[in-house]
């Protein structure tokens, strides 16, 4: 058996260890004579389980008791439902930004329920930057402000945190846990997990809980943060593996030295592919250097014509999933916590000798 580097942006890369004690415990976890998969979600041991999930998660964000963690189902993409059913009315008018793919579906799904203002977008850069918040226009009447911290898909993130009057809400999917954040200058921040958290299955929404109970009335129970938070997020049944294998990544994480130590690496990793990228004629990388994502690079090669040997001799050198999104073209290169800085040294490596043998 041989792994190779996994650079997709999701469902991405999970460390080594974390897969090596799943596989472990995969029979018989601590001595119960099951798997994880076959028990009970109502039993002692996992009970056991969540519990230190959310405390560990707890411990790495620094997270105050104002907040409930949530562990839901449905991933991002059914938080842009439940955002504006919890958290939209009365007003029936909400804020948001658009900086990207991501973004536009909030916004979409958004407008099924609500009056949308989208408060500035970067549409007409081609999604290359974040517009500074002084071009913004606010709307007085809005219950929230959506945002989107980290563009997976264009690559653009904010280094700074919006100030204004109402909640706000963030989709961090794909940065939650790759650096220090304050989370308590937002309301509502939700990711999912198959990022930098865990595998898919599983959605972590963490809210204050002033902001909870909110909700519209027709809003489906499973959509419903304080239903949610009352049943310790366990309403109906949650996705159990996905919990039990994220709360391993989060141990991982804190075993690492959490989140200060890993936006270390995290730099690191960044900082030497886009010198790379900008250093060499053959490849070039689009977003404006004040917003470049930490997470994940999206890049072009000089002559698109040579995408694909690109792709194919990269797949051969152990290099996978370097491809770039259907709605952008050219290749990305997704850097989460389980990258080490070693498969960075590795694709800095490949991508030198291709333009070499191409340039
Ligand atoms: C991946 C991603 C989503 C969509 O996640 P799903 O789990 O497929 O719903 C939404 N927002 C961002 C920023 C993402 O990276």
């Amino acid at each position: 058996m041989s792994r190779c580097y996994n650079f997709s942006p999701g469902p991405a890369a999970l460390p080594e260890a974390v897969l090596r004690q799943a596989s472990a415990e995969l029979l018989d976890w601590g001595g119960s004579g099951m798997s994880v998969m076959e028990m009970s979600h109502r039993s002692a041991e996992f009970n056991g389980i969540a519990v230190e999930a959310e405390a560990c998660l707890r411990r790495l964000l620094d997270l105050s008791a104002d907040y409930a963690v949530l562990f839901m189902h449905g991933g991002a993409t059914t938080q842009f439902s439940a955002v504006p059913l919890n958290l939209g009315f009365p007003a029936g008018q909400a804020d948001y930004v658009n900086t990207g793919h991501w973004s536009s579906k909030a916004i979409a799904e958004a407008g099924r329920y609500l009056e949308v203002n989208v408060v500035a977008t970067s549409v007409e850069e081609n999604f290359s930057t974040i517009p500074p918040q002084k071009t913004w226009s606010l709307n007085d009447n809005a219950a929230y402000l959506h945002h989107t911290p980290n563009e997976t898909i264009g690559g653009v993130e904010f280094f700074w945190v919006p100030e204004v009057e109402v909640p706000l809400v963030a989709d961090m999917s794909s940065t939650l846990l790759s650096r220090p954040v304050d989370i308590h200058r937002f309301g509502v921040v939700y990711a999912s997990a198959q990022k930098n958290i865990g595998p898919a299955g599983l959605t972590l929404v963490l809210v204050h809980r002033e902001l909870l109970g909110r909700a519209a009335a027709a809003t489906p129970s499973l959509l419903n943060w304080k239903i949610t938070a009352d049943h310790q997020s366990m309403f109906n049944t949650p996705p159990t593996y996905a919990l039990y294998l994220t709360g391993l990544v989060l141990a991982w994480l804190e075993a690492r030295g959490g989140l200060e130590a890993i936006e270390a690496v995290n730099r690191r990793k960044a900082e030497k592919l886009y010198r790379m990228i900008d250093d060499c004629d053959f490849y070039s990388n689009p977003v404006a250097e004040h917003c470049r994502s930490l997470m994940n690079i999206p890049f072009t090669l000089a002559d698109d014509a040579l995408d694909k040997i690109f792709l194919a001799q990269a797949r051969e050198a152990g290099l996978l999933n370097l491809k770039g999104h259907r709605s952008v073209g050219g290749m990305r290169a997704s850097l989460y916590n389980a990258i080490s800085e070693q498969a960075v040294d590795v694709l800095i490596d490949f991508m030198r000798d291709f333009a070499a043998s191409r340039g």
